[in-house]
């Protein structure tokens, strides 16, 4: 044979060969020849067969999670083609799976006929049968499913007292978990009664809870929709109620049910909040530009938009809604007073007016007369005749004269009007000054009041003691604020404590709610909130203002302040524990200000 040397003589060789030798053109007879005639001898390594192990993984099933872990397993050995990893996954997998499957399924079958054949008081062979076929015909592909239904029927036939459709109802429950079946090496063995099957334990349980939650979190919220609430009340009764699989089957299509008709409440609840959120965003704007020079009610409304725009929770609309009553009384207060000034404003001008043209009116007549009174005295023959005009001229100037007194009287009792509407907006000024003290709001800063305080303190004491929940309250009082006062000025000491103010409310959790009890003194409630943790969170209050200063002047004042923390007992009034809070604030002042004692 001669030798060729060149690749694609040698091929062409090849198949040459391959012809005359009537061999088939397969790629192996191929390979074969090419090497005999390139002159090549040693056996070239064997490749990694990852097309027929590929096929392999597919054909596996992939039914159970131990079936999808050996894919995953194998797929990962096949990329790093490394054929001993496949080749001891392969094996690892069955012999576990071997002998245990058959340990498990020799007890249960054992067991399994011992209760086929056992009598119980409240099973016939015909339910058994039943409920047998419907396991077989739930989970007849599946060995791992099938073994838990099996061992859960089993169980519950040893338990004389349980009733078939439970068990129809473990299959079910199983059946919708198809993904993640119980891995039969977490399966008991069927004859010990100690470890019963968690699962079908637990359904009764689960039924009841689930009406119970029915009831109370979502019919209560079904309120304005009588009839999804006539609906799901009559799933809670099928709940309860369900005893076969035709009961259930239909229990789960209305559940099925009430929950698309849910969604879609949901939704639109959600849509309704946001454009009831958006409208009152809305009024604030409007009102703020309507009433844009009088600072008091705009610093309400910068308050209200706010709130609006956080997150909201039922304090924060709680808050709004005050806020909003306040703004609401005060224009109602300016707006009265504003009409009454304009109208008495308006009835000076009228009668001014009038004044005015009659005494025009009167002048000009007066003027005419006075001139026919001229021509008279000049046409005049006698002293006569003079005297009769002097007489006219006389009388006329007298009716003038009155006339222009009656005008001046007239408007000086329409300036004293005047003057009174506006002494009288100037008494509402004042009286809704003392008003706005009246209300819920420090005007300072903005928190609570004492009164404020008062009626959320009711609220949160009765929601702490529905919740059985501890409320803690604590009183600040800055340190040495006097001091402050006296050299900074006290525009300096305001603006410290809105500061202080400011700092508290961005440190603080919402729910936390904060009032100004006296001039520089301030009460926290902090609802849900054990002693230890109100006293970490006013030592983080204290950090918060070492690193945020009050700026006066570009200078920066660090404020400090004591603080009286107490919880609220059972047999505690609002003065009590805020005593017990005070105490304990007078006493870190004594022990040296600028820290946190508990009371
Ligand atoms: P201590 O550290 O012991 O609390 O001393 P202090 O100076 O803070 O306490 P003191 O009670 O002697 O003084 C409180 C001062 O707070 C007196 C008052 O001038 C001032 N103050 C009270 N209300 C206001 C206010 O609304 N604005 C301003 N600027 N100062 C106020
Ligand atoms: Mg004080
Ligand atoms: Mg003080």
């Amino acid at each position: 044979m001669p030798a060729f040397s060149n690749p694609s003589e040698i091929a062409r060789e090849t198949l040459k060969q391959l012809t005359s030798r009537r061999m088939a053109p397969s790629p192996d007879n191929y390979q074969a020849i090419y090497n005999e005639i390139a002159g090549i001898h040693e056996t070239p390594a064997a490749a990694f067969p990852e097309r027929e192990l590929k096929s392999l993984i597919a054909a596996l099933p992939g039914a159970s999670a131990a079936q999808q872990r050996l894919t995953r397993q194998l797929e990962q050995s096949l990329k790093a083609e490394n054929w001993e990893d496949y080749r001891k996954i392969l094996i690892d997998f069955i012999t576990e799976h071997s002998t245990e499957s058959a340990q498990n399924w020799g007890e249960l079958i054992g067991e399994f006929l011992r209760q086929w054949e056992a009598k119980q008081s409240n099973l016939t062979p015909a339910r058994k049968r039943e409920a047998l076929e419907h396991v077989l015909a739930g989970a007849s592909k599946n060995s791992e499913i099938l073994f838990a239904r099996l061992q859960s029927l089993i169980k519950s036939w040893s338990q004389n007292s349980a009733n078939v459709d439970e068990l129809v109802m473990a299959g079910d429950a199983t059946e919708t978990l198809p993904e993640a079946p119980m891995p039969a090496s977490t399966i008991a063995p069927v004859a010990a009664p100690a470890t019963p099957s968690r699962a079908s334990e637990l359904l009764p349980e689960l039924r009841e809870l689930f009406a119970y939650t029915l009831e109370v979190a979502v019919i209560t919220q079904l309120g304005d929709d009588p009839d999804l609430a006539a609906e799901a009340r009559a799933i809670v009764v099928s709940v309860r109620g369900a005893t076969t699989l035709q009961d259930m089957q239909e229990m789960l299509a209305a559940i099925k049910r009430l929950a698309f008709r849910l969604e879609f409440l949901a939704e639109d609840r959600n849509e309704l909040r946001a454009g009831l959120i958006k409208l009152l965003q809305l009024m604030i704007e409007n009102v703020s530009e309507l009433v844009i020079d009088d600072q008091w009610l705009n610093g309400q409304l910068a308050m209200v938009s706010e709130i609006v725009a956080r997150p909201m929770n039922v304090r924060a609309i709680n808050d709004a809604e005050q806020h909003f009553k306040e703004v609401i009384f005060k224009q109602s207060q300016l707006k009265h007073s504003l009409v009454e000034a304009q109208e008495a404003l308006k009835q000076m001008l009228a009668g001014f007016v009038d004044h005015l043209a009659e005494f025009a009116d009167s002048t000009s007549e007066y003027h005419d007369k006075i001139e026919v009174c001229a021509a008279k005295i000049s046409s005049a023959k006698d002293i006569n005749q003079l005297e009769d005009v002097l007489a006219e001229v006389i009388s006329e100037t007298r009716i003038i004269q009155l006339n222009a007194q009656r005008s001046r009287d007239e408007l000086r009792i329409s300036r004293q009007r005047v003057d009174e509407a506006d002494k009288r907006i100037n008494e509402l000024q004042i009286e809704l000054h003392q008003a706005s003290t009246l209300v819920r709001h420090d005007q300072l800063t903005g928190t609570l009041n004492r009164r404020g305080l008062d009626e959320i303190f009711e609220n949160e004491v009765g929601r702490a003691q529905r919740r059985r929940s501890p409320l803690c309250v604590a009183m600040l009082d800055i340190d040495n604020f006097k001091k402050l006062n006296d050299t900074l000025g006290h525009d300096a000491g305001d603006a410290a404590l809105i500061h202080l103010v400011s700092v508290i409310r961005d440190t603080l959790r919402p729910q936390d709610t904060l009032a100004r009890f006296g001039g520089e003194e301030f009460v926290v409630l902090l609802p849900d909130t054990p002693i230890d943790d109100a006293k970490k969170a006013l030592v983080r209050l204290q950090r918060e203002l070492t690193k945020r200063y009050f700026l006066n002047d570009n200078e920066k004042i660090l404020i400090t302040f004591s603080a009286g923390i107490s919880d609220f007992r059972s047999d505690d009034t609002q003065a009590s524990v805020v005593k017990r809070a005070d105490e304990a604030m007078y006493a870190a002042k004594k022990a040296g200000k600028n820290r946190v004692a508990v009371g």
